[in-house]
């Protein structure tokens, strides 16, 4: 008998790393570099306590790859630096441009893909973002979503099952 786990899937720009806010867009702008990187508000502490009962990944989608205006290396370094700082087991990634891509969000690829590898419950299981294509993708592969709400992310019609304004409410939600 294959037994299941459950997982908390966390986008990574703007729900575990702080962003660049484009206030003339009005849109988030992911961080390039090692020397931008800062942890958003009490991740470290949630997520340690997550970890005791769930596994952790990281769903990330990094189009600027495929769009030659960032480098696999640089996503690569801030991944890892993320791993050293969090007690996330595994950071799945989409490098991909293309909105038909089924491992990019909003479609839910990853999700899938995580699911195979690590023989997860989706129905048990959390999607956690800051935008309406993690959200998305957490309702197509039938996961609870979870919306981190931001100045760029109101008054979208999302229906996430919980909103939450701090990743410590998190613990309010999910019982560990
Ligand atoms: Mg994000």
């Amino acid at each position: 008998m294959v037994k299941y786990k459950n997982a908390i899937f966390f986008d990574r720009d703007g729900t575990l790393i702080k962003s660049f806010y484009s206030s003339k867009k009005k849109i988030p702008i992911a961080i390039k570099y090692l020397k931008d990187f800062k942890i958003i508000n009490n991740a470290k502490r949630v997520i340690k306590k997550l970890s005791e009962k769930y596994l952790i990944l990281v769903i990330t989608n990094q189009p600027d790859v495929s769009r030659r205006k960032n480098t696999k290396k640089n996503v690569l370094k801030i991944n890892s630096r993320l791993k050293e700082n969090l007690k996330i087991d595994d950071i799945f990634v989409s490098y991909s441009s293309n909105d038909n891509n089924k491992m990019r969000k909003p479609n839910p690829g990853m999700i899938f893909l995580a699911k195979k590898k690590y023989k997860i419950n989706l129905k048990k299981s959390f999607v956690i973002g800051d935008t309406h294509k993690d959200i998305i993708a957490g309702k197509k592969a039938k996961c609870k979503t979870i919306l981190l709400k931001k100045k760029y992310n109101q008054n979208l019609n999302l229906n996430p099952d919980f909103i939450i304004k701090d990743l410590k409410d998190l613990l309010k939600i999910i019982r560990v």
